[in-house]
């Protein structure tokens, strides 16, 4: 099978698409600019919340002029639900040290706020020299903790989405584009 009717097979699970992978390349190329021009020559460590930060890391970072040290947290998922339960728990933790250095952390999508206000949390600790997070979507309407994106790709519904990064159960991240998914493929049905 093609990877466009691998695509195809994929589009159909879809109830629309909300962001065209046209539109994420060109977002992805504004926000690698403006990460240029916020640090300049100054190397970035990168921490990258894998595994749903995992694609629009890697071509975010190569639209970034800055030097980079990159590296990846692995935080708690939602498995197979559509919503978290309980408060996230670092399940892989970076390897690089993070003192005295200009820290972006990268994430798939902001929805309550948890997962990156415990990671940013854990990096405060590290004693970095400055710490700013970005992240590709933002559910504004869903934060239970308070929390901003120094960089933001896309504000979005509140709607469950996949695609580019984006899973349900591990699957759909190799969409191209970011859409959401059939409320009947969903579990629980609530988040329909
Ligand atoms: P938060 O802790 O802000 O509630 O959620 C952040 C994490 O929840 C993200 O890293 C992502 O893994 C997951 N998440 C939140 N909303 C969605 C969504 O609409 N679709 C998918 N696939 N994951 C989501
Ligand atoms: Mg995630």
């Amino acid at each position: 099978m093609t990877a466009r009717k691998a695509h195809q097979a994929l589009h159909r699970d879809l109830e629309r698409v909300l962001v065209s992978q046209q539109a994420i390349t060109r977002r992805i190329r504004l926000l690698g600019k403006e990460i240029s021009q916020t640090y300049g020559d100054r190397e970035i460590t990168v921490v990258a919340i894998i595994n749903g930060a995992i694609l629009f890391t890697a071509d975010l970072l190569r639209q970034i002029a800055s030097p980079i040290r990159l590296d990846c947290i692995r935080v708690s998922s939602y498995l197979h639900e559509t919503s978290s339960l309980g408060p996230p728990r670092i399940l892989d933790t970076m390897r690089i040290d993070l003192e005295n250095r200009d820290v972006l952390l990268i994430d798939d999508i902001l929805d309550t706020g948890k997962t990156l206000s415990a990671v940013v949390e854990v990096i405060r600790k590290l004693k970095p020299a400055s710490l700013r997070t970005c992240v590709l979507l933002d559910k504004k309407g869903r934060r239970e903790v308070e929390f901003e994106a120094d960089f933001v790709g896309f504000r979005i519904p509140d709607r469950f989405v996949v695609g580019y990064g984006l899973d349900f159960a591990e699957r759909y991240r190799n969409l191209p584009c970011i859409g959401i998914l059939k409320p009947d493929l969903q579990n629980p049905p609530e988040w329909a």
